[in-house]
């Protein structure tokens, strides 16, 4: 039970790694703040519905999540949407959607939840990036530039923070096989069983991950034995690197 008495928010909880994320969470003791634009379903202590986009909103979760759990000890700011294409297809509202969502939001969670965290003592802050934003990967521009954006917030924050005891870290994961990586199949014309089948033989170990192969990760950042870690960015790939 690593999270008995931690007070968790996750965004995101509606998605495929998201919910798995929160069961996990919940499994080991944590009393979890679910956010996501419906949260209708969701097992959790606390449901703050809202779309990450609406400032204000985005700006109070860290403090509605205090409020509502009473303290508040780990933000996994999961939450996140890809748009395809080479910066050429890229419409104003992908760009503005892609910034929004992947890099605004976690960016105000983070300047309202690090001081709430410092307050009740220290805690930890786990953001999910993506391999594609440590390294670049194809037809993707927009999504790849915010999650390299939000892989150096994190290693920035994660420096300018360790001094109050909140540890900033990122997970990079490759392929996983949730709803974003199925519906980009779908929207391309694929089978999205065959399709994910096909793609776990370009990884070296041989299947594109589920969601409790990266959920595990974030669990291990934001526990106690991550203790000394701040500012990392982890690849969770089966060994297929993007590059
Ligand atoms: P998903 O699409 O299954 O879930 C994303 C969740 O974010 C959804 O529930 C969605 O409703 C929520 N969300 C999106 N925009 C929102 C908004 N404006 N307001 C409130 N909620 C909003 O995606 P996932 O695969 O579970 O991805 C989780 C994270 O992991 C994302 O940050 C994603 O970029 C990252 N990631 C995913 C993969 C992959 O292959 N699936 C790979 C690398 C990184």
């Amino acid at each position: 039970m690593r999270f008995s008495n931690k007070k968790v928010l996750v965004t995101g909880a509606a998605g495929g790694m998201g919910h798995v994320i929160t069961r996990m969470l919940r499994d080991e003791g944590a009393a979890v703040a679910v956010a996501d634009f419906k949260c209708n379903g969701l097992s959790a202590e606390v449901a703050l519905p809202g779309d990450l986009l609406d400032q204000a909103y985005t700006d109070d979760l860290p403090n509605a999540a205090a409020k509502a759990l009473g303290g508040l000890d780990i933000i996994i700011n999961n939450a996140g949407v890809i748009t395809r294409g080479p910066v050429t297809d890229t419409s104003d509202r992908d760009w503005d959607l892609s910034v929004g969502v992947n890099v605004e939001a976690p960016f105000r969670i983070c300047r309202a939840g690090i001081p709430i965290l410092a307050e009740g003592g220290g805690g930890a802050i786990v953001n999910l990036a993506s391999c594609w934003g440590v390294h670049p990967g194809p037809n993707h521009a927009v999504y790849c530039m915010t999650k390299a954006a939000i892989a150096s917030l994190t290693q920035c924050m994660g420096r300018d923070h360790a001094q109050q005891g909140v540890r900033i870290n990122a997970v990079c994961p490759n392929e996983v096989d949730t709803p974003m990586l199925r519906s980009g199949f779908e929207k391309r014309g694929f089978d999205p069983e065959t399709a994910i089948y096909e793609l776990g033989n370009t990884v070296p170990l041989g299947r594109v991950a589920k969601p409790d192969d990266i959920a595990d990760v974030v669990l291990f950042l934001a526990s106690d034995a991550a203790r000394y870690m701040c500012g990392a960015l982890v690849e969770v790939n089966g060994g297929k690197s993007v590059a």
